[in-house]
């Protein structure tokens, strides 16, 4: 803030003033004297002469000469301009050059009393009368005076107006210096400040921090992380330069001085980068920016942030996302981005190790896993270059075979399923022990985009499956791939259409004829499905497919009480002696709520229960263990029957027969096929009525389809023929128009 001006004094040192006002004495010999607003004196008056001290030592003249300097004073006010007069008394010029500061008025200049020509006798006589001296006296003292011509006086005056302007002037000026002070005083503690908080901002982060001229390198400022991360603790860092602390070669390579500045050197954006330094194990994340700095030269400053942690953390979520956990291998994850980088030729070996479940189940888990350990190892020891092995699941493994042409990739497959005829060697509570295990292989060119890891995961299932159905160890070829894809499709848009309400589902019919008079006596009931892209597909087709898609349960349900209700709706229940066929898939008969279901399904019509067969087949998956005969006893306390269908198809073996609690047989279509000209199987036949009979059950010949293979049949003792021969299966609209066939 400006300080306020009272007087002169407050603009300068009045020791200048009266330097001035003696020298103006030393040359023109007047008198002058700086006075205050109320015409005191500031200053020393200069050049007091004997006529001055003459006047103010008498009674008279000291009001007279105050009276002259009052009349001008009051003139410098009212006009703010010069002041001149002439005494009445001595005749003698006075002037005062006002002094304003704007309108603060903040003295005079006093010129005194001033001789401007010879004396006049008569004056000399009056002021030594006024002053109680003699004439000769008062001459003396006038005559002291010099004697100044117009042209000087008016120097003296324009010199003392340049001067109480400057003085005004020097006020402005001050004002201006005054602010510009405080401006720079205020920076200053805010640069001071900005510092300090600067300075304790680094100081207490665990970031490290430093700061050096761009140029030369030279440490201007660190804190105390950076002295523990550089070494330097307690070290006076004057000197020492960053680059001489941490490589300069070594820290331009990472930040090269020119992402720093811009071509004309000027500041650019930040620069960062993560940094690993092997010797301490340790990863720093860097960055560095130049920023002009408060003295104006160009430096750069410097953080560092420890990230070894959660680089390491990092590093240890990536490995758990890509690695198998109990084999220490990469797993399906990792592969599958391997897979889709893969460059030029490679292949995927997929290898399923048989077997494991029992090892697990007999052993115990770390023991499987002792095998799969051992298998793994010997792949990696395997000399053939560009290979890895990755964990699928349970014991599905994928070798990537990198750069292998199909040849070299079919050999390597082949060496890993012959090493599969020989013992792997297993820890076992402290022993080891030989442990063989079985292994299908399917080769497969890669790389393919898979679109997601169940897509590779699918795949690898579906070649798997191959390498299981045709021998155990295969290439997985495009017509293959090409079948797979058509197989995806196809099991996509089932699904599909199962779960949405049996959608393109029907059932056919296809009558069982009495031997003896041809009277329709029982129907199958046959499923179809339109697909709505493919048309019409085989049940042999669709109900595998549904039997894997873990759906055949939704399907059968729908099957019996659709069929159940269409009987129902043509009455045919009512007629003595209808029996109406259901399959059952083998997987039902695991399902412990199918005997529930079956009831449900009755009550619901209101059907009876010996009105209904439902028909199960021997298969290698099904063989009327303890469990299954359990199940088919229950399914009987329901008075539903069951038969045995396909009989003689494979599976079936002619012991069981008296075991099973099954009401009728059906012999399979192989049986009749070609039988007219083959005496054996004619035989069989007869041996298979036979038992069958012997057992208490009603035969039906599936298959029929001439009239020499019908009459054979019955010949043979077959009790029901089923077959082209008769009908084949029929549309709910046939079937309504020949009802009356059931009718006796
Ligand atoms: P299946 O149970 O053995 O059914 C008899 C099959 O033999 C039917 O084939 C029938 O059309 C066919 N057939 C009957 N007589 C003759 C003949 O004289 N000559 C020839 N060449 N074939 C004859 P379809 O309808 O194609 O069914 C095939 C199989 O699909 C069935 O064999 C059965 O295993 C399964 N299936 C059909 N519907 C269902 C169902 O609703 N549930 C279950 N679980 N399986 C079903
Ligand atoms: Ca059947
Ligand atoms: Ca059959």
């Amino acid at each position: 803030m400006t300080k306020t001006v009272e007087n002169v004094a407050d603009i300068i040192d009045l020791g200048y003033l009266q330097a001035i006002q003696d020298s103006l004495g030393r040359i023109v010999g007047i008198t002058t004297a700086l006075l205050d607003p109320q015409g005191a004196s500031l200053t020393k008056p200069t050049n007091l002469h004997a006529f001055c001290a003459m006047m103010q030592a008498s009674e008279k003249g000291l009001p007279m000469c105050m009276g002259v300097n009052a009349g001008l004073i009051e003139k410098n006010i009212a006009t703010k301009e010069p002041a001149v007069v002439t005494c009445a008394n001595s005749g003698l010029k006075t002037a005062a050059v006002p002094i304003f500061l704007g309108d603060r008025f903040l003295g005079s200049w006093l010129i005194g009393q001033i001789r401007m020509s010879n004396l006049d006798e008569e004056l000399i006589e009056r002021t030594a009368v006024n002053a109680g001296l003699s004439k000769d006296e008062a001459k003396k003292n006038f005559e002291s005076l010099p004697v100044i011509s117009a042209e000087e006086f008016e120097n003296i005056l324009s010199f003392l107006v340049t001067v109480s302007k400057t003085l005004v002037d020097m006020v402005e000026v001050n004002d201006v210096l005054d602010r510009r002070n405080t401006e720079l005083t205020s920076l200053t503690q805010q640069l001071d400040r900005s510092l300090h908080t600067f300075k304790s901002f680094i100081d207490c982060t665990d970031m490290g921090a430093y700061l050096v001229d761009f140029h030369t390198g030279e440490l201007i400022m660190c804190n105390d992380t950076y002295r523990r991360l550089a070494g330097i603790e307690g070290k006076d860092i004057k000197g020492l330069t960053c680059f001489s602390l941490m490589g300069f070669k070594e820290f331009c390579s990472f930040c090269p001085k020119q992402k720093l500045v811009d071509e004309d050197g000027r500041p650019t954006g930040p620069f960062g980068w993560e940094n690993y330094n092997e010797i301490v194990d340790q990863w720093l994340s860097i960055t560095s920016r130049t920023i002009p700095w408060v003295d104006g030269r160009l430096v750069l400053m410097t953080t560092f942030i420890d990230i070894t942690a959660r680089k390491k953390q990092e590093e240890h979520i990536t490995y758990l996302a890509y690695n198998d956990q109990r084999l220490c291998i990469p797993n399906n994850v990792k592969l599958f981005s391997d897979v889709n980088e893969a460059e030029g030729d490679s292949y995927m070996i997929c290898l399923n190790v048989q077997g494991l479940r029992k090892i697990n189940d007999a052993y115990g888990r770390d023991v499987g896993d002792g095998l799969l350990h051992n298998i793994v190892d010997w792949v990696k020891a395997l000399p053939d270059s560009e290979i890895e092995i990755y964990r699928v699941e349970g014991g599905e493994f994928a070798i990537l075979a990198k750069g292998y042409s199909e040849s070299e990739a079919m050999k390597l497959a082949a060496k890993i399923h012959e090493r599969f005829d020989e013992a792997w060697v297993v820890e076992m509570s402290e022993v080891r022990q030989n442990m063989y295990a079985g292994a299908h292989l399917g080769v497969l060119k890669t790389p393919r985009n898979f679109e997601s890891l169940s897509a590779l995961l699918d795949t690898i299932e579906r070649v798997m499956s191959f390498a299981r159905e045709d021998s155990s160890f295969i290439l997985f070829d495009d017509e293959m791939n090409a079948n797979l894809e058509a197989r995806i499709r196809f099991e996509i848009e089932l699904k599909a259409c199962v779960l949405n309400g049996m959608q393109g589902f029907s059932l056919h019919y296809q009558p069982i004829v009495q031997v003896e008079d041809g009277r329709w006596v029982g129907l199958e009931a046959l499923c179809r499905w339109e697909s709505p892209r493919l048309g019409a597909i085989s049940p042999v087709v669709f109900i595998d497919e549904i039997e894997r898609l873990g759906l055949i349960d939704i399907l059968s349900s729908w099957v019996m009480d659709e069929a159940v209700r269409q009987i129902k709706e043509w009455h045919l229940d009512e007629i003595p002696g209808f029996v109406l066929d259901v399959n059952l898939s083998p997987l039902q008969l695991r399902d412990r709520e199918l005997v529930p279901k079956v009831r449900a399904v009755l009550e619901k019509h209101a059907y009876p229960p010996e009105k209904l067969s439902l028909e199960i087949t021997e298969t290698a998956e099904v063989n009327f263990d303890g469990t299954t005969l359990d199940m088919l006893a229950q399914i009987k306390e329901t008075g539903v029957s069951l038969s045995l269908d396909d009989f003689g198809s494979g599976y079936a073996t002619f012991s069981n027969l008296n075991n099973l609690p099954v009401d009728c047989l059906k012999t399979d279509r192989s049986f009749v096929k070609g039988i007219e000209k083959d005496a054996f199987l004619q035989q069989t036949v007869r041996s298979v009525v036979e038992l069958a009979r012997a057992a208490g059950l009603l035969t039906i010949a599936e298959g029929v389809e001439t009239e020499s293979q019908r009459l054979i049949m019955v010949e043979n003792g077959v009790d029901r023929i089923q077959g082209y021969f008769y009908s084949k299966p029929l549309s709910v609209s046939q079937l309504s128009l020949l009802l009356d066939r059931f009718v006796a």
